[in-house]
C-alpha cells in the first residue's frame, strides 16, 4: 500500500511564487512540500532564462532567473520545505472541510489541509519550427532555451524568431558568438523596440546578419547542424552557415491535468479572489501566473504579494483555533527565532 504524507500545505510549482509561499506559510508555522514536474527548482526563471538578469525585483536592481532562484531557496532555507521534483500532480479530491488528498504520476499521494496551487502556465513547452527532421538535431544542435552562454561561445548561431526572446538572446550571445544571423520571416519585430534598434545597429556595424525568411531545412551529420536552408521572401532558397540553431517561436504552455481538478477556470488561468487568492474551492489557493483577477500582472513580485495574503488565509484552514497575530521580521523575536537569527 502507498504511504501518504500528511502535511499541512502543499504547493504545485517550484517557480519562483511557489518558492516565496514557502517562506511565508514557513513564518506562520505552516510546513509545506512543493511538487514539480521538472528536474530543476526555479520555474521560468531556471528553465528559460537562468542567465538573463531581472530588474524589477523590489530591492533588487539585478539578479539573474538563477541568482533569483538560489537567492528564494536560501531564504527558504529555515523552513526545510521537501521538494518533490520530476513529479506532476493527477489529482486532487477532497476529503474533508477541508481537508484534500493528492496524488502525483510517481504514485505519491499527500493529505493536506491547504493546497497552493503556483503552476506557472501549466507545463510549459516551446513551440517546435515547422521543419522537417528538426527532432533529430534537438539537444545537441537546436536548443529551445539557453541554459549556458558559454555553451554558445565562438559557434556559428542561427537565431529564429521576431519576439523579445529571440532580440534578447541576439543581443546577449552576439559578443561572445563567432557570428549571429538574426532569421526572420518579415523585416518586422514584435520584441522590444529597444532590442530591434540595438540589433539594427550591429547589422549596421557588420558586427551581425539579419535574414528575412524562413527555414525550410537543416543540414548536417548525427544531430550536428552544419547549414539550415532558408527560403527567402524572393522563394529563393539558400543556405546559412551554422552549427547551433535557437528557435524562438514561443511556447506552449499546457495546462495539464490542472483543468480536471474540478476548479473554475477562465480562458486556462484559475479566477481568484484578491484578499486571499482563493479558488473557488475553499482551501485551494492558485498565486503566481496561474491566477486571473482584474488588473493581474504577470509579474514576479505579483506573485510574492499573493503568496504573502494566501498564507494568512491558509492559516485559518491549518490552525483553525489560533490567532493569527500581524507580525514584522525586523521586530518580532518569534519570526526572528523561526528564521534562525534571534
Ligand atoms: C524570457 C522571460 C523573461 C521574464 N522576465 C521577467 C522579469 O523581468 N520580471 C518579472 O517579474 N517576470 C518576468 N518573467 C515572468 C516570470 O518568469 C513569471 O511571472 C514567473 O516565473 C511566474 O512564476 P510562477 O511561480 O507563478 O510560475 P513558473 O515560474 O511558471 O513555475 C511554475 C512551475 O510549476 C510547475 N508545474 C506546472 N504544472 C504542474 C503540475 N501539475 N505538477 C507539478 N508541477 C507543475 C512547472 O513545471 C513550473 O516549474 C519572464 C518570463 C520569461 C519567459
Amino acid at each position: 500500500m502507498t504511504d501518504t504524507t500528511k502535511t499541512d500545505v502543499l504547493i504545485i510549482g517550484a517557480g519562483p511564487c511557489g518558492l516565496f509561499a514557502v517562506f511565508e506559510l514557513g513564518l506562520l508555522d505552516m510546513k509545506a512540500h512543493v511538487i514539480d514536474i521538472l528536474g530543476k527548482i526555479g520555474g521560468q526563471c531556471a528553465e528559460l532564462y537562468p542567465e538573463k538578469p531581472i530588474y524589477d525585483i523590489p530591492g533588487i536592481p539585478t539578479v539573474t532567473g538563477q541568482g533569483l532562484t538560489d537567492a528564494l531557496m536560501e531564504q527558504v532555507r529555515p523552513f526545510n520545505p521537501t521538494f518533490h521534483l520530476n513529479e506532476m500532480v493527477e489529482t486532487i479530491e477532497k476529503i474533508g472541510d477541508p481537508l484534500f488528498r493528492v496524488t502525483t504520476d510517481a504514485g505519491t499521494v499527500f493529505e493536506i489541509k491547504a493546497v497552493v496551487i503556483a503552476a506557472g502556465g501549466g507545463s510549459f513547452q516551446p513551440k517546435r519550427p515547422p521543419v522537417p527532421g528538426i527532432e533529430a538535431y534537438e539537444g545537441s544542435s537546436v536548443f529551445y532555451a539557453v541554459r549556458r552562454m558559454e555553451d554558445f561561445r565562438g559557434k556559428d548561431l542561427l537565431i529564429v524568431g521576431g519576439g523579445d526572446s529571440a532580440l534578447d538572446w541576439t543581443l546577449n550571445l552576439q559578443p561572445i558568438a563567432r557570428r549571429v544571423t538574426l532569421l526572420h520571416r518579415r523585416d518586422e519585430f514584435r520584441a522590444a523596440p529597444h532590442s530591434v534598434e540595438q540589433m539594427r545597429a550591429l547589422v549596421a556595424a557588420g558586427k551581425m546578419d539579419l535574414r528575412i525568411g524562413q527555414v525550410t531545412g537543416l543540414e548536417g551529420e548525427n544531430g550536428v547542424l552544419s547549414a539550415a536552408l532558408v527560403k527567402g521572401s524572393d522563394n529563393a532558397v539558400s543556405r546559412v552557415d551554422c552549427n547551433a540553431m535557437l528557435p524562438f517561436f514561443g511556447l506552449t504552455m499546457k495546462l495539464g491535468p490542472i483543468a480536471n481538478w474540478g476548479i473554475r477556470l477562465e480562458n486556462n488561468l484559475i479566477p481568484v479572489d484578491t484578499e486571499a487568492f482563493e479558488t473557488n474551492v475553499p482551501g485551494i489557493f492558485a498565486i503566481g501566473d496561474i491566477n486571473t483577477y482584474p488588473g493581474k500582472l504577470k509579474l514576479i513580485l505579483s506573485g510574492f504579494h499573493e503568496g504573502a495574503l494566501m498564507a494568512q488565509k491558509a492559516h485559518r484552514y491549518v490552525y483553525p483555533d489560533k490567532r493569527l497575530v500581524f507580525q514584522y521580521t525586523t521586530s518580532s523575536s518569534s519570526l526572528q527565532r523561526k528564521l534562525g537569527v534571534g
